[in-house]
C-alpha cells in the first residue's frame, strides 16, 4: 500500500489503462507545437502518455487525443516520426544497457562462449543474435537455445551489437542472469511492443 503512494500513476491516453508512470510513454509538445516523446520523464510542460504499445500510439493520434490531453488544438503528431523518435530512444537505452553488462562482466559474446555457456544451467538470462548472423550459426545457437530453454531475442545487426561491445561486429551475445538483465529484457520487449515486431 505504502508502496503505490510513492509511485505516482498516469493513464493512458489511448486505451485508458492506468499504470506506474515508468511503466509509459511520456510525451510533451515542443514551443511550436510539435509532440515529442520523452523518454526519460524529464522535459518540462504538461505531459500526456501512452502505453509501450504499436497500436496505442496510432489509436491516440488517429483520435487526436494529444491534442485534448495536452490542452493545444494548434499541436502537431506524425505517427511515423513520433514511432521512430520513440524507437530511437529505446534503441538507445538498450545499447546503452548492452555496455554497461559488458563493463559489469555480464555479456558473454561469441557464439563459442555463448554455445558454451548455454549447457550450464541458470548461467544465462537470455541470448541475442543479430538479424544478419550467418544462417547455420544461428541456427545452432537457436536450438541450444531452445533446448536449454532460455529465451532468445533476434534484433539490431552485428555491427550494432558489436558497437555496444566496443567491437567491430557481433552476431552473437547473451546476458548473465543479474538484476541488469532483467532491465535489459524489459527495454527488449519494448521495442518490440513498439514496433509491433522485430
Ligand atoms: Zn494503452
Amino acid at each position: 500500500m505504502t508502496k503505490q503512494k510513492h509511485r505516482p500513476e498516469r493513464t493512458c491516453v489511448s486505451c485508458r489503462r492506468s499504470a506506474d508512470q515508468d511503466q509509459l510513454v511520456r510525451y510533451v509538445a515542443t514551443p511550436t507545437g510539435q509532440v515529442v516523446v520523452d523518454y526519460q520523464h524529464k522535459l518540462p510542460g504538461r505531459g500526456t502518455y501512452t502505453c509501450f504499445d504499436h497500436s496505442c500510439i496510432t489509436r491516440a493520434v488517429q483520435r487526436r487525443a494529444f491534442a485534448r490531453s495536452l490542452k493545444n488544438a494548434q499541436v502537431d503528431v506524425n505517427i511515423d516520426t513520433l514511432i521512430e523518435g520513440l524507437r530511437d530512444q529505446i534503441r538507445l537505452r538498450i545499447l546503452n544497457l548492452i555496455g554497461m553488462a559488458r563493463k559489469a562482466g555480464l555479456v558473454a559474446s561469441g557464439s563459442q562462449l555463448v554455445l558454451s555457456s548455454l549447457k550450464k544451467p541458470g548461467e544465462l538470462s537470455f541470448v541475442v543474435l543479430s538479424c544478419d548472423i550467418t544462417q547455420g550459426v544461428g541456427d545452432k545457437v537457436r536450438q541450444q537455445a531452445a533446448r536449454a530453454c532460455i529465451p532468445l531475442i533476434e534484433c539490431f545487426d552485428k555491427a550494432t551489437l558489436g558497437h555496444a561491445l566496443g567491437l567491430s561486429e557481433r552476431s552473437v551475445l547473451a546476458l548473465k542472469e543479474s538484476p541488469l538483465a532483467q532491465t535489459l529484457n524489459h527495454e527488449l520487449q519494448r521495442y518490440r511492443d513498439v514496433m509491433g515486431e522485430f
